[in-house]
Parts: C-alpha cells; sequence; structure tokens
C-alpha cells in the first residue's frame, strides 16, 4: 500500500480503487473540497483540505435502538427494512409527499419525506435501509419522522466495505454531490494510507504533555472514525480528545503567530522621542473642554507612559460607545505635537471624519496647531494642497478616512497615530498606517467591546486600556421592543419629544442583497414622515449614498437643531454625537446584530435628560430575533450584549470577519472552546518568553511562516 502525504492534491488519489467509488467521482470531490475550503481563494483541494471536513455528528451504530424501544420525541437511528412505500400530492398537488412503512423485529414505523419523490425509486419494497432522526408517536400508535436522514444498506456492500454498521460511524454533511457513506468509504480509505511520516507531530512534546492531548496521526483517525474508549456524546460535542487536540493546536498557531508580532513590534527601534514636562502637561489640559473622568485620567496615563517609554505604543483604547474616548486621543495627539511630531487619525466614514475634525479644531482653536481634514471625496487640487502641507510639516494633525493611505500621503514626521473605531478596519489597514511614520507611538480605539477570547486573537498583539466610566449624569437608555401596532403611539412619543425641545433619530437597516430597496424605503419614510406624520418639523435624511455635500448638509441642519428628525441607514452607527438627540427609533430591528444595535442605541443619551430606544420588529419575529432583542431591553452593558451577540452570530459575524481580520477557524470556535484558547495562549507565551534560543523555536516560526494563513497575524 502506497502512503500518501496530506498535501497530496485530490486529483491524485486514486479514488476509484475505493469499491463503488467511479472515477468521476475524483473530480467531483476535489472540486467539491476546493469550494468548501476556500472560495475566495482558490488552489487545488488537497487531501488534507478533505479531512477537514468533519463529521457533523457520530452514531453509535454498534448498539441500535429497536423501534421496540423508541421514545417519544428521542432522537435515534434504527435499521428497518421498507414493506410499502409510494408518493402522493397534496395541498392541491403544489407538494408530494413520499411516504414508507417499515419494520424491524420489535414493530413498525412511517416515515415521511416532502418533496422528494425520487427517493420511491430508492427506498423500494424489501430495501434495508438506516433512518435518523427525530421520533414522534403518531395517531395509531406508531412512530412516525419526518425528512429522516437515510443510508442504505446491503448485505454485499458489507463484505467489501464493513465500516458502515455495528461500530461507532461519521455521518457528513453532503459534499457537493457526495453523500455520507460514500464520504465514510473515502475518508476510511485515505486515513488507511496516512501514517505518521505524513501526518507528523508538529507540537513540541512537552506542550502535548501538560496539556493531556493525543498525537496529531491520531487526532485525525479518531476524528473520523471514534475510538471507543471516550463517549459517543463526547465526540457529538466536539469535546473529544480528537477534537480537543486539533482545536488545541489550531489555536496555537494562531496564538504563536500574534505572539510572534507583538515581540516583533516591540523590538524594532522606535522613531519617535516624546518628552512631557509642565509645559506639555499644560497644554494637554488647555484642551479639555469638560473636567475627565477618572477613568478617562487612567488611561491617558497609561498612553503618555507608552509614548515616553522606550518601545512603540501598540494600545487598545476599549470603552463603551459614549465613555468619551475622543479627548483622550486628541490629549494623546497634543502630547506628540509638543514633542514637534505630526499625529494622525483615522476614522471610517466621512461623516465622522468631518465632526472629529470640527472638534479638534475648535478644542485646538487656541493652540498654534494646524489641524486638517482629508477625504476621499475632496477635490484633485485640494488634496494636492494637503499632500504637500503633510510631507512639509505645516500640518499637526491629519484627521480622515482610509484616504490617509492612499499613495500620495507622506508625512514629514509622523510620531502619533489614531485609529478610532478600529473594528472597522483590518489588520492590513492598521499596518499600512503605520509604515508611514518611522514607527510611530499606536492608539487603536473600539467601542465594540471584545469578549475575551477575541482579545487575545485578533488583538492579541496589543496592550488594553479600559475606560470603565462614564462620563457623569448619563442615564442608562430606556429600550423597548415594539411591534408594527405601536406606530401610531410611537409617533405621538416622538411628537411629543419634539414638542420638549428634543430630536430625534429614526433608523434603518441596510442590509446588502436587498440594498436599493432598503435605500427606497428609507428614502420613502423620510418623504412620509416629513409630508404626512409631521409636516410641522423638519426631517433631514442620511445615507452612505448620498453626494459629500448633500450629507454634510443634512447633518449640519441635524446638528445645529434646526432640524427635529434625522432618518437615517447605519451610516450614523459610528461617532455621531449631537447631544440633545434623546430618542432612536430603529426600524426593522431584527435585522441587525446586537452589537449594531448598541452601537446604535449609544448615539442617544448623551445629555443628561432620560434618553429611549425604540426598537421596532417586524410582526413575524422568530423566538430567536425575540430572545436577541430582550436582551437589548435588559441591559445596556456592551460587554454582555457582545459576548451574547458572539454566542448567537459567531466571532466572524460579529466582528465582520475579512475587516477584523480574524481568521476563520476551522474547527475552533471561540465561544465553545475558550478554555482551549487559554490554554494555547499560555504555551505560546511561554514559548516566545523563554524558549527563544532553542531549535524548537526556530522549527516552530518557520511552520507559522510557511502558512498563508497566518501570515496575516504576523504583519500589521
Ligand atoms: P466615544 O467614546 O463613544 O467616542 P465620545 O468621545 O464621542 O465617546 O464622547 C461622548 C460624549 O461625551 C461627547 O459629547 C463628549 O464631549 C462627552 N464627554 C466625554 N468625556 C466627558 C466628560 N468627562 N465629562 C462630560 N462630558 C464628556
Ligand atoms: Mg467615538
Amino acid at each position: 500500500m502506497t502512503m500518501l502525504k496530506p498535501s497530496t492534491s485530490l486529483v491524485e488519489l486514486h479514488l476509484h480503487e475505493i469499491p463503488r467509488v467511479a472515477m468521476k467521482t475524483a473530480q467531483k470531490l476535489a472540486a467539491a473540497v476546493a469550494a468548501n475550503v476556500n472560495a475566495a481563494n482558490p488552489r487545488a483541494a488537497t487531501i488534507g483540505d478533505l479531512l477537514h471536513h468533519l463529521p457533523m455528528r457520530y452514531e453509535d451504530r454498534s448498539n441500535l435502538t429497536k423501534i421496540g424501544g423508541l421514545k417519544n420525541g428521542e432522537y435515534a437511528t434504527i435499521e428497518v427494512e421498507v414493506r410499502v412505500a409510494g408518493t402522493y400530492a397534496v395541498k392541491g398537488g403544489k407538494l408530494r409527499i413520499f411516504e414508507c412503512s417499515a419494520v424491524d423485529r420489535t414493530g413498525q414505523i412511517r416515515a415521511i419525506w416532502w418533496n422528494q419523490a425520487y427517493l420511491q425509486k430508492t427506498l423500494t419494497r424489501g430495501t434495508r435501509v438506516l433512518l435518523y432522526g427525530q421520533w414522534k408517536r403518531g395517531r395509531r400508535g406508531f412512530f412516525e419522522i419526518e425528512n429522516p436522514d437515510y443510508e442504505l444498506l446491503s448485505d454485499e456492500e458489507e463484505q467489501i466495505d464493513p465500516i458502515h454498521r455495528a461500530r461507532r460511524v461519521p455521518v457528513y454533511r453532503k459534499l457537493g454531490e457526495i453523500r455520507t457513506k460514500q464520504l465514510r468509504s473515502i475518508m476510511y480509505y485515505v486515513l488507511e494510507r496516512l501514517d505518521a511520516s505524513s501526518i507528523k507531530e508538529l507540537l513540541p512534546a512537552d506542550i502535548i504533555a501538560r496539556n493531556g492531548l493525543i498525537g496529531r496521526l491520531e487526532a485525525y483517525r479518531q476524528i473520523h472514525f471514534p475510538a471507543e474508549d471516550s463517549p459517543i456524546e463526547m465526540y457529538n460535542q466536539m469535546r473529544s480528545p480528537a477534537h480537543q487536540r486539533l482545536i488545541f493546536e489550531e489555536f496555537f498557531w494562531l496564538v504563536f503567530a500574534v505572539g510572534l508580532r507583538k515581540q516583533g513590534r516591540e523590538e524594532a527601534p522606535k522613531g519617535a522621542i516624546i518628552k512631557t514636562g509642565d509645559r506639555v502637561r499644560e497644554a494637554v489640559r488647555r484642551v479639555l473642554p469638560f473636567k475627565p473622568t477618572s477613568a478617562q485620567k487612567r488611561v491617558l496615563r497609561e498612553i503618555v507612559n507608552d509614548m515616553t517609554g522606550p518601545k512603540p505604543m501598540n494600545r487598545l483604547l476599549q470603552g463603551d460607545v459614549g465613555s468619551g474616548k475622543t479627548i483622550v486621543a486628541i490629549q494623546a495627539a497634543v502630547v506628540a505635537m509638543e514633542s514637534g511630531y505630526q499625529a494622525a487619525m483615522m476614522v471610517p466614514t466621512e461623516i465622522l471624519a468631518e465632526q472629529h475634525s470640527r472638534n479638534v479644531k475648535r478644542l485646538l482653536s487656541k493652540s498654534p496647531y494646524r489641524v486638517e481634514l482629508l477625504m476621499g471625496s475632496l477635490s484633485a487640487a485640494k488634496k494636492r494642497e494637503l499632500y504637500e502641507a503633510v510631507s512639509s510639516g505645516e500640518i499637526n494633525l491629519l484627521i480622515g478616512t482610509h484616504a490617509l493611505i492612499q499613495e500620495g500621503v507622506r508625512f514629514q514626521k509622523l510620531g502619533f497615530v489614531v485609529i478610532d473605531e478600529q473594528h472597522r478596519f483590518g489588520v492590513l489597514q492598521r499596518a499600512e498606517l503605520m509604515k508611514r511614520g518611522y514607527n510611530p507611538d499606536v492608539l487603536v480605539m473600539t467601542a465594540t467591546p471584545i469578549p475575551r477570547s477575541l482579545a487575545m486573537t485578533v488583538y492579541g498583539d496589543l496592550d488594553v486600556s479600559i475606560i470603565d466610566e462614564m462620563p457623569p449624569g448619563r442615564k442608562p437608555v430606556i429600550t423597548k421592543v415594539r411591534s408594527e401596532d405601536a406606530r401610531a403611539k410611537i409617533y405621538k412619543f416622538l411628537e411629543q419629544t419634539i414638542q420638549k425641545g428634543r430630536q430625534v433619530y429614526i433608523v434603518y437597516p441596510l442590509v446588502e442583497e436587498s440594498e436599493k430597496l432598503d435605500l427606497m424605503a428609507a428614502t420613502q419614510m423620510a418623504e412620509r414622515l416629513s409630508t404626512e406624520i409631521f409636516p410641522g418639523h423638519r426631517v433631514v435624511l442620511v445615507h452612505g449614498k448620498m453626494k459629500q455635500d448633500e450629507k454634510d448638509r443634512a447633518m449640519e441642519e441635524f446638528r445645529t437643531g434646526s432640524a427635529e428628525i434625522m432618518v437615517a441607514t447605519t451610516v450614523i452607527e459610528v461617532g455621531v454625537d449631537v447631544p440633545n438627540a434623546n430618542v432612536m427609533v430603529i426600524e426593522h430591528a431584527e435585522r441587525f446584530g446586537l452589537s449594531q444595535l448598541h452601537q446604535l442605541r449609544g448615539r442617544v443619551g448623551r445629555g443628561g435628560e432620560q434618553a429611549y430606544c425604540i426598537l421596532l420588529a417586524g410582526d413575524k419575529r422568530t423566538s430567536e430575533a425575540r430572545e436577541r432583542l430582550a436582551i437589548m431591553e435588559e441591559t445596556t452593558d456592551g460587554f454582555r450584549i457582545a459576548e451574547k451577540d458572539m454566542e448567537i452570530r459567531g466571532p466572524g459575524e460579529m466582528m465582520g470577519t475579512r475587516q477584523a481580520g480574524l481568521p476563520d477557524f476551522r474547527i475552533g470556535n471561540l465561544v465553545r472552546d475558550q478554555t482551549l484558547l487559554e490554554a494555547a495562549k499560555r504555551e505560546a507565551d511561554l514559548l516566545i518568553k523563554e524558549k527563544q534560543e532553542t531549535h524548537e523555536f526556530s522549527r516552530l516560526v518557520e511552520i507559522v511562516k510557511k502558512q498563508p494563513k497566518y501570515r496575516l497575524a504576523s504583519i500589521g
């Protein structure tokens, strides 16, 4: 028997040597695996990729339930023989049902499948079949099941390939056209031809021992064909030794790569030499329009400590929406400018850039510093003028969007970089901005509270400061979930709010697939509100597709209070600060993620008044949506909301995977496997701290370097 390598392309596999697997299957399999593994960046699928198509569940077929032993509501597999089968139409012929009754020695069951009439060719009288699903006791006392998974049995096949029965078996999700049984044969064949020389152990022996992990080859074998020595439930919960081992390894490479990145940065020589003293302290104090909270004072100290220290700063400033991060960043920028360096502040939207620039210009109006705003929508001539003033050093603080990392931008002496709402940017963009200075101090800020596990991976290379205190006088926003029938009442409430001299936001979701329709809905809504519902008030509309000057005008009207109502898409999610607005209505709230709702809600409650957030949800809310929205009613704690959001939607969705530079884990799950993540992090830290000089260390670094997936983690 020839041994295989995991890197062997699937096309080279002689799959036709497997019983019942035809020649064409290899190609089909290769295509399906490739599409599955890496749709964005196609390459030839390998055996390694195939092995990562993990069972979706496991069945213990050594001990199958008999019909006589079924319990109502139970999920179980039974082995039966088909007696009667047939197809009939229901609902005026719109749906076709295939029904069969089948037996074992202890009883009879009834199974139906919706719209799968082709089954009549397969499940004919006398066929032996395994059925899996949830069993319910039906009308005549028989157990019944709808759309069960099925797997055909034949004695003849059993002779050739005795891996489908009388043992623990993996059940796979269909891969292209290839179904579980065939996949099982293929996996078995492949695993038989892999040995310890092809699936080499990569982790150091002491790490394996300390964490009680099983070997790598063993793990791959068992994850597909469970060993008998741990309960099958552990496999089904992805907690078997095989799962633990592979999850640990997956986390390990990532946190190791992140750790290396952090260390590399700290060793790079720092360009800017920043000093503090009475003069600087006075300059910093002068920009303060209010008394800072003690949390603000503390984080500023942490930041300035980094800036004046020997290593370049890489700090994450976390603070819930409205906690007052901006002023801290500006004070830090002043410290850098006082030492003669330029500062840059990058933000994700033009609206926010504009707002920051207006604030900063006001705060620094008595200082000698020149502050400018750079955005993509400026004229070419204006941009050129700014480029020149930046490279000559005339501009001290440059605020802007992605435009800051365009080709033309060259700083004379960039010493300090702030990235606001970091979660909207990728790791790569952070890297890009850093390159523009000579290893400047970097402060990234985010209001999306980052669950611990994410903080360790995506942001694992950053030191963290937290503002855990709100400016005085803030009352938590009162949040209510309402449905369509409350609309009239809500409008009345908005009217009263406006009568009291306050302003309101009405937010529309913009879902990419239906962006045009949504935009239309928002536009029509603004129209209706201003002509029919609130004819006496001024309504402005803001959305991302508007021209810059239109957006500016609308924002300006709202900020100065000449417009009482702003209808907006989620462009206002980040940063927008109009303290007089204290009611927000969010339409189709069920379409937003929790973190996003939290961000949006953070736009109100910035003045001293009690603020309200009304979540309007469609009537057809699912129970999941209801549960989600209820969390918004219950708490204003951003961390709790983020944890919940991550639990419900997964970290990728929650953070916007690509934007956040979050790798897709193949097996690991940042929510479920937090303990393993922490263990992997401990080991990686230990290696970096104590084992740098060893061979083992260089070997591990080589492995990380070779994996494109972790390259992202090691730059930036
Ligand atoms: P975020 O952390 O969400 O970026 P901002 O920096 O926009 O929050 O601050 C939110 C609001 O709170 C702003 O209007 C800001 O002027 C105000 N603010 C910040 N710090 C204080 C403080 N210590 N006292 C009073 N108001 C403050
Ligand atoms: Mg902000």
